[in-house]
């Protein structure tokens, strides 16, 4: 392609709103443009890269056995009546009404489609295992869109189901795919470290997330430092700090004493001089119905020094996340006597009480009197107060122990690429995509279900992949492999040079462009560097020599080769990188 002829823009100001990376060069690049917050589109370069990662990403699925169909992203509210998530996914699923004021929504995932097209057309075992899948836009009325195609409202997901006979079978797929999705991300040159995953809103039994490593990524990891064990943070288990004497240590008096302007942990811990970890921290949250209405109120409660993982608590509360929100002090004090600063286990009524599970264990601890300006001391689990859900809500830390081996976890943040799910029975039975075995016995069809966010893959790959001037794309996904760095297009010799290496590398199947615009060398270094074309190859003054200047993307040396090294060259180090 000659640059010349393609409709590009780059841009040198860096755009008011982005602020990472990924989103700041895309931009920049003239590879995506946006229409509104939260919903993007492809320019020529920027569709070049998704295609390539589709590509890729569609050659793994379909070595695994997978099928590619197209669904509609249109679906009706029925479907998602029947699994019962039109109401449990809130209001990021993204609702319209036609005409007649019948509901649907734009999918935000299609597992609700895919079952109802295998329970109309599997019956049998003979028709087992099954994997469908497609690629296509998903739409997610996200609360807080940013980053560019990182958290976008309208993306592209590569989501494949899988349907088995048993749970045996669906190990089996999920093998598959998790083997599938290490391919795919490899290939497409992420450093990404797969571990386990929390199931949300999707729901099943079991999980991994694909975790491209970034520090500004929203996912938060934890893995051990001696068995590789690796979870996200609301999956890896708190391992209970024991005390050792606890069992021997006498109980206290259970006592209320003055603490007046204490209403922190530090300043009750302070004030009383004892240490963080004998202090009882309280967190005040109200769980609402689906009309808007309080449905309960619930007081948190965990270790002074500890920090609350939502999730975790939202899963114990078994409710959908939306629903569950802060407090209003003011309401649920009013409602259950909790006061805020001073809010403590003993004495609340009308609150369902969520402890976590390693105050069980711990004696003679400080904790809220629901008094203003009071605390209580010798407070102890069972005797003075209990848990209507006693559970670990805590907030594994970076150094805390490892829940299989007990060496300490190290901490890394990234960018979830991809999701692999066990679903189970879940949508089977609920919607009733069932077959029929041998002995025409029916049971309902295992599933799993596998996601990729293919636009946010190609945020992440430019996270990994840039430097101050611009994107570094891996051979694998960049929109060309070579661009070939015309000084003066006028320049009869130089333009011949720059024809014969075009029309070499193109005819050994390399994707080339020609940077022939009449415009200064300078700019279009600088526009090389920024679309991040992986090899760059320079025809200027020496060209009439048969020289050329052989720079590659990730390096700053360059040096002068023959016409023919040039090519050579090029052609090496791309077949070297699409292996
Ligand atoms: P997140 O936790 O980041 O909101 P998710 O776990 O809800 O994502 P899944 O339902 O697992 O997402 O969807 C499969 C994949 O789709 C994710 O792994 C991610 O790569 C991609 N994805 C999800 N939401 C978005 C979004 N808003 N913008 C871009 N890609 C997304
Ligand atoms: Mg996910």
């Amino acid at each position: 392609m000659r640059l010349s002829k393609m409709h590009i823009n780059t841009l040198r100001e860096v755009p008011g709103e982005a602020e990472l990376p990924s989103h700041i060069f895309l931009l920049r690049a003239g590879m995506i443009r946006k229409l509104v917050s939260g919903v993007y589109g492809f320019m020529p370069l920027g569709y070049r890269v998704i295609r390539k990662i589709e590509e890729i990403v569609r050659e793994e699925m379909d070595m695994s056995g997978a099928q590619e169909i197209h669904m509609s992203a249109i679906q009706p509210s029925e479907l998602w009546k029947e699994s019962g998530r039109w109401t449990a996914m809130g209001p990021e699923l993204w609702r319209i009404r036609d005409r007649h004021d019948r509901e649907f929504c734009l999918g935000p995932t299609h597992e609700e489609i895919f079952t109802d097209i295998v329970r109309n057309e599997v019956n049998s075992y003979r028709q087992l295992p099954l994997n469908l899948y497609q690629i296509q836009n998903k739409y997610r009325d996200e609360a807080r869109p940013r980053f560019g195609l990182m958290r976008s409202r309208e993306f592209i997901m590569k989501d494949a189901y899988s349907f088995d006979r048993d749970e045996a079978g669906l190990e089996k797929s999920y093998d598959i795919m998790y083997e599938a999705y290490e391919r795919i991300f490899d290939r497409c040159g992420l450093t990404y470290r797969p571990v386990e995953a929390d199931t949300g809103a999707i729901g099943g039994s079991g999980s991994h997330e694909f975790i491209a490593l970034s520090e500004v990524g929203e996912s938060d990891i934890l893995y051990c430092t001696s068995c590789n064990h690796a979870a996200t943070s609301e999956q890896m288990p708190g391992v209970d700090d024991i005390v050792a004497d606890g069992a021997t240590d006498a109980l206290e008096e259970l006592k209320t004493v003055d603490t007046p302007d204490t209403k922190t942990i530090e300043e009750v811990a302070t004030f009383l001089d004892v240490p963080k970890e004998k202090t009882i921290k309280a967190i005040l949250l109200t769980v609402y119905d689906d009309d808007g209405g309080v449905k309960y109120h619930v007081t948190a409660f965990l270790r002074g020094d500890r920090e609350l993982n939502m999730i975790k608590l939202v899963n114990a509360l078994k409710e959908p996340e939306h629903m569950v929100v802060m407090a209003d002090e003011a309401i649920i004090g009013d409602a259950t006597g909790a006061v805020g600063g001073f809010t403590g286990p003993v004495g609340l009524h009308d609150a369902k009480i969520i402890v976590d599970s390693e105050l069980e264990h711990l004696p003679n601890m400080v904790a809220g009197a629901n008094e203003l300006d009071q605390h209580m001391t010798g407070v102890n689990y069972g005797r003075d107060y209990k848990a209507d859900i006693l559970i670990d809500i805590k907030q594994v830390q970076e150094g805390d122990k490892c829940p299989i081996c007990g060496a300490p976890l190290a901490q890394a943040r990234g960018i979830e690429v991809g999701q692999v799910f066990k679903l189970g029975t879940k949508y089977s039975a609920s919607m009733g995509a069932l077959y029929k075995d041998e002995n025409m016995q029916e049971h309902p069809i295992v599933m799993g279900c596998y996601g990729i966010g293919v636009s946010r893959t190609m945020a992440a790959i430019v996270e990994q992949h840039h430097d101050d001037n611009g994107i570094i794309w891996p051979v694998s996904v960049a929109p060309y492999h070579v661009i070939i760095t015309l000084v003066k297009p006028d320049d009869k010799e130089q333009a011949a040079v720059a024809d014969d290496i075009y029309e070499k590398l193109q005819s050994k199947g390399v994707e080339v462009l020609l940077d022939d615009r009449d415009d200064r060398a300078g700019v279009k270094f600088k526009d090389a560097d920024l679309l991040g074309i992986p090899v760059r190859i320079t025809v200027g003054k020496k060209a009439g020599e048969g020289v050329v200047e052989y720079k590659l993307r990730t390096d700053a040396d360059r040096s002068e080769l023959s016409i023919a090294t040039a090519i050579e060259s090029a052609l090496t180090y791309v077949t070297d990188g699409l292996r």
